[in-house]
């Protein structure tokens, strides 16, 4: 069987048609995703609008450039992310309110984006569709967003990072869990798992709270959980009901750092297979013909969107990759951060992986120690979802003219020459034509190198020569004369009429 391909553009960019937007595009009609839309076609554009306070989230511009691209070709888009779980006291995407003014927050709004922006998954995250998976790995069902299981097609838009619980924040876990909702989500954290569930598998430790005097926030230890779970007891107790525990993970920032909890690698690694099966069910849910992935390997953020802060990223830009199989494009993006040098200052030196050929995520991603960044790519090779294996296919730039200013195409004359007339910008009146108050010369070598060679108080001529004033013009008495003593209009300038009194 052929290997899937992946197409690729690196991020230098020389030219319009190799800006990173452009090139996003260019990947986008490389792997073929022009011939799935068919006119009238409805297509969630599906991306991750930041958590508040991030700033590596993909920005507007490149799924607007996606959107135009769609109607252009006779489509009908709109951008979508899903509700998050309540993850902390923080979360500003967990209902439909909390998103969409976040997304305008970040920038995203039917303005920028020439499409509307949805909540994937309805107000509280509910609205979705259920598929069997009955290849998982892990999971056998999957609760999938329903305007993305709704549309006739899907682009996967996604920024490429990595992610404290998933280790990479590719395809995949745009998938498994960004087109999950929120009732997806908990499936896919392993809420009530027997086995691999918080409430089952975490390590307790109720003697690590110091009592409501010594604690002032011990209410917060109470009122973190959406189910009531924690009771804290006249004797300073700390109660919890774990066999009812969802996974919500609203707790973990709270307890975690009084040590009431004891970090769970299981369910990390749990969550990270789980995140390869619901990937499958998304798939299962759509089509595997019509969706389409595009990974924007830019800001390589140690962290996700969802951080709510954007770390240096872990390597420089590795530039925008596209393919009709996530596997093989997550794990190119993995191969080409492998294969890049660690940005200086950032937790990739910090951690001593900063060498080429050395695994990014697997530290410089994952919140704890253990996680692989293999884990849920592995998985979605195993429940039959893509190939790890690929070709890699550099695209080649469309040219500039596929890619001038869409709303006025016209040359410049034609667009300006008549406007000009009217409203001249140029000061051709001015200066004998010139326009502008300007020296005919300066010594450009004395301000180029690490000295400056001029002195700004002996420098009479410019207009800013030291004195704390600024002097632009040649109507402005105090301009500084020239050699025969006048100003350049004739008139006495202040130091001219200062000297000429004494
Ligand atoms: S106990 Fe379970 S349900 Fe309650 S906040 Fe913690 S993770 Fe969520």
């Amino acid at each position: 069987m052929d290997k899937p391909k992946v197409y690729f553009m690196d991020a230098r960019s020389e030219s319009p048609d190799t800006s990173l937007i452009n090139k996003t595009v260019t990947v986008f009609e490389a792997a073929g995703f022009d011939k799935m839309i068919n006119k009238g076609d409805v297509v969630a554009i599906k991306m991750h609008c930041g958590e508040l306070g991030s700033s590596a989230y993909i920005r507007p511009a490149y799924v607007r450039a996606i959107a135009d691209k769609i109607k252009e070709l006779g489509g009908r888009p709109f951008a979508c992310d899903t509700t998050t779980q309540t993850y902390g006291t923080w979360g500003s995407r967990v209902t439909e309110l909390d998103l969409v003014e976040t997304a305008e927050r970040n920038g995203f709004s039917s303005a920028t984006l020439g499409c509307p922006f949805l909540s994937a998954d309805g107000y509280v995250g509910t609205s979705d569709y259920r598929v069997d998976i009955p290849e998982g790995y892990l999971l056998k069902e999957a609760y999938i967003a329903q305007a993305i299981a709704a549309a006739d097609k899907t682009i996967v838009l996604t920024h490429f990072k990595g992610h404290g619980m998933g280790v990479i924040g590719g395809a995949l876990k745009n998938l498994g869990i960004g087109c999950q909702s929120k009732r997806g989500k908990f499936n896919v954290h392993m809420g009530r798992h027997p086995e691999y569930g918080i409430g089952d598998s975490t390590v307790f430790h109720p003697e690590n709270f110091k009592g409501k005097e010594a604690d002032p926030d011990w209410e917060l230890l109470e009122n973190c959980c959406p189910l009531g779970l924690f009771k804290v007891t006249d004797n300073d107790e700390l109660l919890w009901e774990r066999e009812k525990c969802i996974n919500c993970l609203g707790c973990g920032s709270w307890m975690n750092p009084r040590g009431i909890f004891e970090p769970n690698l299981a369910n990390f690694d749990a969550t990270d297979i789980a995140i390869g099966d619901a990937a499958l069910g998304v798939i299962k849910a759509v089509g595997r013909e019509n969706i389409g992935f595009i990974n924007v390997a830019v800001d390589v953020s140690p962290k996700c969107d969802c951080a709510g802060f954007s770390d240096l990223p872990l390597v420089p830009h590795l530039g925008v990759f596209a393919s009709k199989d996530p596997v093989a494009i997550d794990q190119a993006c993995v191969n080409a951060a492998m294969n890049a040098p660690g940005t200086p200052g950032s937790l990739a030196e910090e951690m001593g992986i900063d060498a080429p050929g050395e695994r990014k995520f697997d530290l410089g991603g994952g919140a704890i120690e253990g996680l692989s960044e293999q884990t849920t790519i592995n998985t979605a090779v195993v429940n039959g979802l893509g190939s790890r294996e690929h070709e890699l296919v550099h695209a080649q730039p469309l040219g500039r003219d596929r890619f001038a200013f869409p709303p006025d195409p016209r040359p410049t004359k034609v667009r300006f020459a008549k406007m000009f007339e009217k409203f001249q910008p140029f000061p051709f009146d001015k200066h004998n034509g010139r326009g502008y108050n300007r020296l005919d010369k300066v010594d450009i070598d004395a301000v180029k190198g690490d000295d400056i060679n001029v002195d700004p108080h002996s420098h009479q001529d410019a207009a800013y020569h030291g004195d704390g004033g600024w002097h632009p013009g040649d109507d402005d008495p105090s301009y500084l004369p020239k050699e025969n003593g006048s100003s350049p209009n004739g008139k006495a300038s202040k130091k001219d009429s200062k000297a000429k009194k004494e």
